[in-house]
């Protein structure tokens, strides 16, 4: 609309169930699933890395075992949250539910993460319980309900209650506007913070999911079922939306515990898998790789890809090598619920360097961020989001909430975008300070935090550097105490300790002093256009 510089979806709003109406996530799934799709002897998910699988009717069955058996045994209430911390598994999808089917909140992290940065996350969402495996339990503090682990016999003893049926639960009554889940993302700026999403955000989206599916001539009951494996973890906005459509379309996912690129080309063929959600460093390993050549990957038809930037030149050669399958490019946040474009068909797979259209129900403005004003096409600007997928806020943390979410509504993205005369919306840079490594989250105020804890550093600021195969790597600017010889490999690794793989620093430069403004805010793009000029000169 060009009077008010609002972008809206082409397609029409879709309708979503009354909002007084109880109804959590996994219900909603549950009704849609159960209203379309019959066949409980369908597979679920497949453990690659184990073997096991779970059929449809054993997934259900366990989901209501573990959910009688959380308010039985442990006494878990509605508004509890609970924490997992686990790699991928047949057992996460199932916590997943029970929880939400009990209005319990779910809160997923990173396994990977050490444990100062999972006991900050732990503060910051107060769970009462946590799952976890055996190599997980350690990083966890002690809770009121301890911990549950997933690889034990006692877990499995609490998915086969024989005697559970339909109804034998207590009944909870779950608001959409309750948390359903707390992910963890730093937003725009600062330390990980958690992102409160509720039931009605889980809903919108998987309302315009099943939208999607059946407006495409795919009626559930007709089309073939698709079988997706997860290139992306369990714990991160991707992959939790993508196992919530999963299981709404009546789908299979193929889980890895640790991601091989070979091993998931081996279970391509195997499991005849037919879409995968990737991160922008795993599209660069199928254009550049022969390993491709060795497996058949006939029944591929689509890869979904987002979390970070594609290269144009990427999904061109993509299309080249691959010219069967299609690779659309996504865009979305934590604090989204996940994806706000609509990245689904030839048409967006045929604009390269776009991430497609706004997603139905979404609206969206460019913000010049100097004047505040709403920019017409073709012209950069903050990209700002309203729907029903954006969060409630973030937990704990009315200021933070208060400086991405305004009165109005709008969520900030912190991206700099523009969307085209045609309503494409393209990523150009990032406002925030967020550093994405493989599409991984880095937050550069935590690892400042960590650099100004070393006697030797004075001062410091991280600031996202290119790389060809991670997108970005963090490097740090450090401003030595005099008379020290602290060296980069020494700096490096005094981080690396300290933080999850991930997160490590990767390139270090020495310097007098950090330049800031006057109110004492780093300029990152000072050092950022630095670092950029001395890398080429280099
Ligand atoms: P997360 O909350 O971890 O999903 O991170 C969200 C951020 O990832 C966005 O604000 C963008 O900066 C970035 N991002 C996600 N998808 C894309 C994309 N397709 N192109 C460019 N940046 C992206």
């Amino acid at each position: 609309c060009r009077q008010t510089g609002i972008y809206n979806c082409l397609t029409p709003t879709i309708p979503l169930p009354p909002i007084s109406q109880p109804l959590s996530a996994a219900e909603f799934c549950f009704s849609i699933f159960n209203s379309t799709f019959t066949d409980g002897a369908t597979t679920f998910s497949v453990n690659t890395t184990t073997g096991e699988a779970l059929s449809y009717s054993q997934f259900v069955s366990q989901v209501r075992s573990l959910a009688y058996s959380l308010q039985q045994r442990y006494s878990l209430s509605q508004h509890d949250v609970a924490f997992i911390l686990s790699p991928p598994s047949i057992h996460v999808p199932v916590v997943y539910f029970a929880l939400l089917s009990l209005g319990i909140v779910v809160s997923p992290a990173n396994p990977l993460s050490s444990k100062s940065e999972i006991a900050h996350q732990i503060q910051l969402s107060k769970p009462v319980l946590a799952f976890v495996t055996s190599e997980t339990s350690h990083k966890i503090p002690s809770l009121t309900h301890g911990t549950i682990l997933l690889d034990s016999p006692e877990f499995l003893s609490l998915l086969t209650q024989s005697n559970i049926v339909n109804g034998l639960t207590k009944s909870v009554k779950v608001n959409q506007s309750d948390t359903a889940a707390i992910l963890y993302s730093s937003g725009t700026t600062g330390r990980v913070k958690g992102v409160m999403i509720t039931h009605r955000n889980l809903i919108a989206m998987r309302a315009v999911i099943h939208h999607q599916n059946t407006n495409q001539g795919q009626g559930n009951e007709k089309r073939p079922r698709s079988v997706t494996f997860f290139t992306v973890p369990l714990f991160h906005v991707f992959g939790f939306f993508m196992l919530l459509a999963v299981v709404l379309l009546g789908n299979t996912v193929v889980l890895v515990e640790r991601f091989d690129f070979e091993e998931m080309l081996r279970a391509v063929e195997k499991y005849k898998v037919t879409g995968m959600p990737v991160s922008p460093p795993l599209a660069v390993a199928f254009v550049k790789s022969d390993l491709t050549k060795k497996y058949d990957l006939s029944s591929l038809q689509g890869l979904g890809c987002g979390g970070a930037p594609l290269g144009k030149d990427i999904a061109m050669r993509f299309n080249e090598k691959f010219p069967g399958v299609l690779l659309v490019q996504g865009y979305g946040l934590t604090e989204t619920s996940g994806g706000a474009t609509r990245a689904i068909g030839p048409e967006e797979a045929g604009r390269y360097g776009s991430v497609g259209r706004l997603a139905e129900n979404m609206e969206g403005k460019i913000v010049d961020p100097e004047t505040g004003e709403a920019l017409p096409p073709g012209q950069r600007g903050e990209l700002w989001l309203r729907g029903p997928t954006v969060m409630k806020g973030y937990v704990g943390d009315e200021k933070a909430t208060a400086e991405t979410l305004d009165s109005e509504g709008w969520l900030k993205t912190g991206d700099i975008c523009y969307f085209d005369s045609e309503g494409f919306l393209y990523v150009v840079d990032r406002l925030k300070e967020l550093i994405k490594y493989k599409a991984y989250q880095v937050p550069p105020a935590e690892l400042e935090h960590l650099l100004h804890s070393h006697p030797e550093i004075v001062d410091a600021a991280v600031i996202p550097y290119p790389d060809e195969e991670a997108g970005q790597i963090p490097m740090a600017y450090v401003v030595r105490n005099p008379g020290s010889n602290i060296t980069q490999a020494q700096v490096m690794d005094f981080i690396a300790k300290q933080v999850a793989p991930y997160k490590k620093i990767r390139r270090v430069a020495f310097i007098n002093s950090i330049p800031k403004t006057p109110a004492g805010k780093i300029l990152r793009r000072e050092l950022i256009n630095h670092s950029l000029s001395n890398g080429l000169s280099k």
